[in-house]
C-alpha cells in the first residue's frame, strides 16, 4: 500500500487518492469519500495522534498524579511491603523525590512532543531532544502555577 492508496468505509475497497483536497466517489461502491479523513488513518499520523493523547495525559496527568501521592503518601506507604516502603519513601516525602516525579513526567511529555514535528527522524535525536522539551513543560507548570498563585493571591 503507497502513500496515496486508501480503504473506502464503506465497502473496504482500496483507492487510489490523486488529489486529497478533492472529494472523490468510490470506484466500487460510489459511496462519497472524504479523502483528507482518510490521511488520518495512515500509519504515521496514527502514531502521531497516540503521542499527541500521551503528552496530554503526561502533561495534565503529571502534576494531578503528583499532588496526589504527596497528599495521600502515608496510605500509600502503609500498602506497601516494609522493604519497599523504605525504598520509596523519599519519592513521596521529601520535595526532591516529588519534584524528580514531575520531571520525570514532564520529560515523558517532552518526548511525546518530538512526534509533533516531522524534524526529528530518529530516536536518538527524539531522545535527545526531549529533556530539553521537558525542561520546556515545567517552565509552562511554573507559569501556570504563578499565574493560578496570582490569581488566588493576588485579588487584594
Ligand atoms: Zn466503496
Amino acid at each position: 500500500m503507497t502513500t496515496n492508496d486508501s480503504l473506502c468505509p464503506n465497502c473496504k475497497a482500496p483507492f487510489a487518492i490523486e488529489n486529497p483536497s478533492v472529494e472523490m466517489i468510490c470506484p466500487n461502491c460510489g459511496a462519497r469519500l472524504n479523502p483528507s479523513a482518510f490521511n488520518d488513518s495512515h500509519p504515521e499520523r496514527t502514531v502521531r495522534a497516540v503521542f499527541r493523547a500521551l503528552f496530554w495525559a503526561f502533561f495534565l496527568g503529571t502534576p494531578v498524579a503528583v499532588f496526589w501521592m504527596a497528599a495521600t503518601a502515608n496510605s500509600i506507604l502503609q500498602a506497601l511491603p516494609v522493604d519497599v516502603r523504605d525504598m520509596v519513601r523519599p519519592l513521596f516525602q521529601t520535595p526532591t523525590g516529588l519534584l524528580s516525579l514531575v520531571a520525570v513526567g514532564a520529560w515523558a511529555a517532552g518526548f511525546c512532543l518530538t512526534y509533533y514535528g516531522q524534524i526529528f527522524s530518529s530516536f536518538a535525536v527524539r531522545l535527545l531532544v526531549s529533556p530539553l522539551l521537558g525542561i520546556a513543560v515545567i517552565l509552562v507548570y511554573v507559569g501556570l502555577l504563578y499565574v493560578g498563585c496570582a490569581l488566588a493571591f493576588g485579588g487584594k
